[in-house]
Order: structure tokens, then sequence, then C-alpha cells
């Protein structure tokens, strides 16, 4: 199996979400844990931004990590030699190629838009710069044109092609055939940038890479503009476990770089976040957790330990009697059939009157109330 190169831009695509921003020892510690955790890849931002966010991208780079670190240009001299400032050996540089957005930022004028390209191109490669090329709303662009922009990109010595679907309008069999055309059509690797406003982020990132994308953009925590971007620790999990990819990733951290990214970002993720919300590995539906109980793998599609999390079983609403016996008998009680079931109905008039599951303490004060009686 071929590998796939995982570059994550949460440092870019991940701060650019409405209201978030991180600070220097937030984006060193990301890209640190990024660096531990085996990514091979890292988008640390936009040089042309700033003083401060060239002064963290050069403190990123004086780490020393093994990720090979890419920043973002547009097709604008001045923003490559403001990553050449940073130190910076890899450039990406973006342009756009939908007809919608060359109307609205370039009046239309594509040839001035490769012309910028091909001068910005050739200014980093006599740098002696890795430079990747990116086509913003390349789902939305014209097939020939966007072959056009990704031939003459290669032309023109670009060493890989990013194919974004900018704003998310893509599903997964459209994707797979575009990506099979380039690939097909072109040399130069494809990478995937995909976005989340259908929910399909992660699904359309896989697509690509079936399609043959050798690269692949993530987020942690799926963070970025609007809905979001493909998350890594989604499309690390699928690239596992449904398409059988040896990443060689840390994926028992993913749960800590998930807390760390929430933290920095001030986002938490909802407890039905894909692979590391809260919820992932918990049950509490009597059939589920009776199966559970039984083997882990009737209701679970991996084990707990892979993503740092733990199996967790819930004594709620739906939880059935197999559970709460087995839950009690850990605190070492013991109860009769009739005793539980009384137990199990104190449950779920609790957990609809509170609109949650109970505490241990909650279930336990139930149990002994329980016994309590029994005694008296
Ligand atoms: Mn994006």
């Amino acid at each position: 199996m071929s590998q796939v190169v995982i570059n994550d831009t949460t440092l870019r695509d991940g701060e650019q979400a409405a209201g978030v921003a991180f600070n220097l020892e937030e984006k060193i510690a990301i890209a640190t844990f990024l660096d531990t955790i085996g990514v091979d890849e890292i988008e640390v931002g936009i040089p042309a931004m700033g003083k401060a966010e060239q002064n963290a991208i050069a403190a990123i780079r004086e780490l020393g990590l093994q990720a090979k670190l890419l920043g973002w240009n547009r097709a604008v001299i001045s923003d490559i030699q403001a990553c050449i400032a940073c130190g910076l050996q890899r450039v990406h540089i973006s342009i756009p190629v939908s007809n919608i957005q060359i109307a609205a930022k370039f009046q239309g004028k594509w040839q001035l838009v490769l012309e910028k390209l091909k001068d910005s191109l050739s200014f980093a490669l006599d740098k002696g710069l890795f430079v990747s090329v990116g086509g913003e709303d390349s789902s939305r662009a014209e097939d020939n044109f966007l072959l056009d922009v990704v031939l003459s990109a290669q032309e023109w010595g670009a060493s890989r092609f990013r194919f974004c679907d900018t704003v998310g309008i893509l599903e997964p069999f459209t994707t797979y055939t575009k990506v099979k055309q380039l690939v097909t059509d072109v040399k130069i690797p494809i990478e995937m940038h995909t976005h989340n406003d259908f929910g399909m982020a992660t699904a359309n990132a896989l697509a690509g890479i079936k399609a043959g994308a050798l690269s692949v953009n993530t987020t942690v925590n799926g963070l970025g503009e609007r809905a979001g971007n493909a998350a890594l620790e989604e499309v690390v999990m699928a690239l596992k476990h449904l398409y059988h990819y040896d990443l060689k990733l840390d994926t028992p951290r993913l749960l800590e770089i998930s807390r760390l990214v929430a933290s920095a970002s001030g986002y938490d993720v909802p407890p039905w976040k894909a692979i590391v919300g809260e919820n992932t590995f918990a049950h509490e539906s009597g059939i589920h957790a009776h199966g559970v109980l039984q083997n882990p793998h009737t209701y679970e599609p991996f084990a707990p330990e892979e993503v740092g999390r733990e199996r967790n079983l819930v004594i709620g609403k739906h939880s059935g009697r197999h559970l709460l016996s087995s839950v009690l008998q850990k605190y070492g009680i013991i109860l009769n059939q009739e005793e539980t079931q009384s137990v199990l109905e104190a449950v779920r008039q609790q957990s609809v009157e509170k609109k949650r599951n109970l505490t241990t303490q909650e279930l336990l004060y139930l149990a002994q109330v329980q016994q309590h009686s029994r005694a008296s």
C-alpha cells in the first residue's frame, strides 16, 4: 500500500476558524504535539500576516522538529519572502481556480492569475524551496481549466497540487471522479483539502485518497473555517481501520491532542464527536451495554485504548438490569431481581427529572436506600 502524507493545517486553516486565535505558547505546543505523534508535515501559518505570526513560525522552526514545515502564501513574491525570512524551506502558493473566485478577486483575468503563479513559483524555486500549489475552489472550477492549471504548475516546477473543496460542496462519488481524472492526467502528487459544510470533509478526503491522492490536509477536532475541515483524528482512524493504512501514528495520544486544541481554541468538541467525543465509547442503553459486556466488538468499531479513551458504562434512562447489576457488583452491592428492578425504576425516573445520566454516587445512594429497606 502506498503511503499517505498527513499535512496538518490546524495552525493555519484551523486558526482561521471564526473566534480562534492561538498565542505563541499554544502554537508551539500544538506543533510539538503534532510532531510527537508522527504527523509528516505541518502547515504552520501565513508569514505575510505580520510580525507576530512570523515570530511564532520562526520559533516553531527553531524547535528542530522531524515534521516538515510549510508556509501558506498568495501568489505574491513578498509573501514568499516572508516565508524565507522565517527560515521555511517549503511554501504553499494558493490561487483561485473557479470562475466565481477569479471574478471576485481578479475581475475575471485568469491569465493574470496564471502569470502571478508563474512569477511567484519561479521566485520560490530560484530560492531552492519546495513548492506546493493550491487551487482554491478546485471543486467548482471547470474541469478543463483546472487541468490546465495543474499541468502548468507541474511544468513550472511545482512539487504537489492541492485540490481544495473550499466551500465543502462535494460528495465522495464526485470527489472520486474529479480526483481520479487529475491523478490520471498529471504526474505530481495530489493533496486533498476538504471542508465540512455538508458534513462530508472526512468522506471526501478518503474518496480523494482512494482515487490516488497521496497527501491530505487535516485539522485537530476538524477546527477550521465555517463547518471546519477534515479532522485529523477521523482521517487517521478511518485510513487505519477502513483502508488499512499503516500510518505509524501514535493514535493513543489523539485524545490528548484533541483536548490541547480544544483548550487552545476555546471550543470543546461535542460528546458525539467522532473518535474523540466524550460519548464515543459510552454505553447506556440496555441492549448495547449487555452486548458490550459480552463482547466489546458488538457495539464498538475499535478498542477505546487505540485513541486514548476508556470504555464507559453509563447508568441512565435507557439502562437495563444487566448493566445495573454489573455496575453495582463492582461496588460490592448484590441485589435480588426484585430489588434491581426497583432501583432501575428509580434510576429512570431520576434521569428524566435531571435530564442526564446518574453519577456513580447517585446510583449507589439509590441502591443503599433499597438495601436499607430490605434490612428494616
Ligand atoms: Mn481551507
